[in-house]
């Protein structure tokens, strides 16, 4: 698409500029990313001149090429993108402008993947937030600027370009607590305001807070962890940057942030799932040789990037000798094994197996264990591999496994009826596991059922709940057992209406490089107090009743223990190198989406998981997964048979 032979063919300067020499298409569809103009500035409080930013943005962007040194391969190598032009809007009318831009943006976001506008004043990223949760649900949102633009409307008006994130939270664009304002400084906004978006669940974090690699790596960090989970909108006020290095602007505020440390702080946006982006507030009539409009390239460019790294079949290199944030983009092989073409042999196991499967569970687990010896040969040979030796991300996701054409509804009570029908998720979990090792029930869980139907009810409301603390909690399952499964095995009949809800999985293989020795010094072979989940302790809260070491086995290649919400570090140094791994697993967490026909293998000692909320609709067509444990055969005692339920055993 992107038509490399131009930049041999004809100098930089020359031809009509789009961004990035990119090929123009009004009204694109079907692109992975289309960047559009957004030319107005009725929104100004004080100097105007934004209306001439896209224009001149694209100018400056003609220098850059889509490849760089520090990037890998081209972004335009990896993404299908389009220069859109502009939106019309009209420079008479406020209210109409937002109208219209909401109309337009919201076409173009459905029509397409991600958008990044080029401003334009700030007041036009409402309606792009309107877009992208329009298309997505509600944003997390990355916003960068001077000021906290959650102003009360004035002048009578009731948008203007210090408003838009007061109006997203308002309005449930922005999801609670799912804010992260970096760079608020200066004359404007007067503390109550921060007090205002505080009290909202934003998080606001002052220019003079950032300053320096370090500060950024670590804001970073936390920035992950708190809007992971969610679609990310982001949005950069070109003034965030201080005014030497962007001059061009209407309301600039000394003392802000460096182009290098907003491009630095701005890689942590590929670690997590955006949708929509913009670059706005660069006023050309009072920029200095173009300085202004480059950075916003610049800016624009390196989220084009961002998105691509972000995105499934790629994935990031991290510089190990600093210990840094993702540097490069690099194609690599993601964990997947597709069984499509095995659809006979597959079948066949199947009907091997009982109809009837709880009828004598241990009896159908046996056959399928006999039966998980003649699956074929290339996914035995990956399932054998995986158990011997795990793999960078700690889990094995197998796509394209038969369905059953007559799926029933949903279940909406547990445990399933003793006569239920085998379903064919069901059998690919029984012919998986019957190959990894033997499938464990937990007494206290599900009432010692072997096979769990993990489906919405109202009782697990708590999960769709707005709260970012749910968002992420983040554990190694039954890591407090020392029964605990080496694998979870979850396969999909159904997945949820939106396609929203996704199973978060952190290596501990990706996250051990950007840990300091001093941390993992701390954290290994040392046991730390531990809270057991509800299921294994009753009503009452004993507190910690078990204790589980986070880090142990081989130093260079360890295992995992870890619970975000139940590890209690006992001293200050626990705390610090907890708090470390949790940035680091943070930073290398992967997103998968689960759909019908897939079956997914966590590596439970190696990684930490999550699952994001959703909103169940009580139709019959919730989504609805299957779940089984694994133990390993060399974990089992001689005698035990698949099947077996155990009781708990605290660590
Ligand atoms: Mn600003
Ligand atoms: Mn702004």
């Amino acid at each position: 698409m992107y038509a490399r032979e131009q930049t041999t063919s004809s100098p930089r300067y020359a031809q009509v500029a789009t961004f990035m020499r990119l090929p123009l298409e009004l009204a694109p569809t079907g692109r992975d990313a289309v960047v559009v103009g957004a030319p107005y500035d009725g929104g100004t409080s004080y100097r105007p001149g934004a209306r001439l930013a896209p224009r001149q943005i694209r100018h400056e962007s003609c220098l850059l090429h889509g490849v760089g040194i520090d990037r890998g391969p081209g972004v335009f190598d990896l993404l299908d993108v389009v220069d859109g032009g502009d939106i019309d809007l009209s420079p008479f009318d406020m209210q109409l402008a937002v109208d219209e831009a909401t109309r337009a943006l919201t076409r173009l976001a459905a029509d397409n993947g991600a958008v990044l506008m080029l401003g334009g004043d700030h007041s036009l990223t409402l309606p792009a937030m309107r877009a992208a949760a329009a298309k997505h649900g509600p944003l997390a949102v990355l916003h960068l600027d001077a000021h906290s633009d959650t102003n009360e409307p004035v002048y009578g008006g009731l948008h203007h370009h210090g408003t838009p994130f007061r109006w997203g939270l308002e309005e449930g664009v922005i999801a609670p607590g799912a804010l992260v304002q970096v760079g608020i400084r200066g004359h404007n906004p007067a503390p109550d305001s921060l007090d205002w978006v505080r009290s909202r669940g934003g998080r606001v974090v002052r220019a003079d807070e950032v300053e320096g690699r370090a500060e950024v790596d670590a804001l970073a960090a936390e920035i992950a962890g708190q809007l992971a989970g969610r679609p990310l909108y982001v949005s950069v006020d070109i003034d965030v940057l201080d005014p030497a290095f962007a001059p061009g602007t209407g309301t600039p505020a000394p003392g802000g942030l460096t182009s290098r440390e907003v491009l630095r702080l701005l890689r942590v946006v590929g670690d997590l799932d955006p949708v929509g982006f913009d670059v706005m507030e660069v006023c050309p009539p009072y920029d200095v040789g173009g300085v202004t409009s480059l950075v916003a390239a610049e800016i624009g460019a390196e989220l084009l990037y961002q998105y691509a790294r972000s995105r499934p079949g790629t994935q990031h290199h991290t510089d190990s000798t600093t210990g840094g944030t993702p540097m490069t983009i690099s194609v690599t092989e993601q964990p997947i094994v597709d069984v499509s073409g095995e659809e006979a042999a597959l079948h066949a196991l199947r009907t091997s197996l009982p109809e009837v499967p709880r009828a004598d569970l241990h009896g159908y687990l046996e056959r399928a264990v006999g039966s998980a010896e003649q699956l074929p040969d290339a996914l035995a040979a990956q399932l054998d591999d995986f158990r011997a030796r795990g793999n960078q991300e700690g889990y094995l996701l197998l796509t394209g496994l038969p369905q059953d054409a007559d799926l029933p509804t949903t279940p909406t009570s547990t445990p399933a009826p003793t006569e239920r029908p085998l379903i064919a998720g069901e059998a690919w979990l029984a012919l998986v596991g019957g190959r990894l090792g033997l499938a464990t029930g937990y007494e206290e869980l599900r009432s010692g059922t072997v096979y769990h139907d993990v489906y919405p009810s109202p009782g697990a409301h708590y999960l769709s709940s707005e709260t970012s603390e749910t968002l992420l909690e983040f554990h190694t399952e039954m890591a407090y057992h020392r029964l605990q499964p080496r694998f979870v095995m979850l396969a999909c009949s159904r997945a949820d209406h939106e396609g929203k809800a996704a199973t978060l999985v952190a290596s501990i293989r990706n996250a051990l490089p950007l840990m300091s020795h001093e941390a993992v010094d701390v954290l290994f072979d040392s046991p730390m107090p531990c809270n057991l989940d509800v299921a294994f302790r009753g009503g009452e809260d004993p507190g910690p009743q078990a204790q589980v070491t986070v880090l142990y086995g081989d130093r260079e290649d360890p295992f995992l223990g870890y619970d975000r919400e139940l590890l209690v570090p006992h001293d200050e140094a626990h705390a610090r190198a907890l708090e470390e791994l949790s940035g680091a697993l943070d930073q290398v967490t992967r997103s998968v989406q689960l759909h019908p026909g897939q079956l997914l293998i966590v590596d439970n000692y190696r990684t930490t998981h999550a699952r994001t909320p959703f909103t169940p609709r009580w139709d019959g067509a919730d989504r609805w997964l299957h779940r089984m444990y694994i133990r390993t055969r060399d974990l089992v005692p001689d005698g035990t048979r698949s099947g077996d339920v155990v009781a708990f055993v605290p660590r």
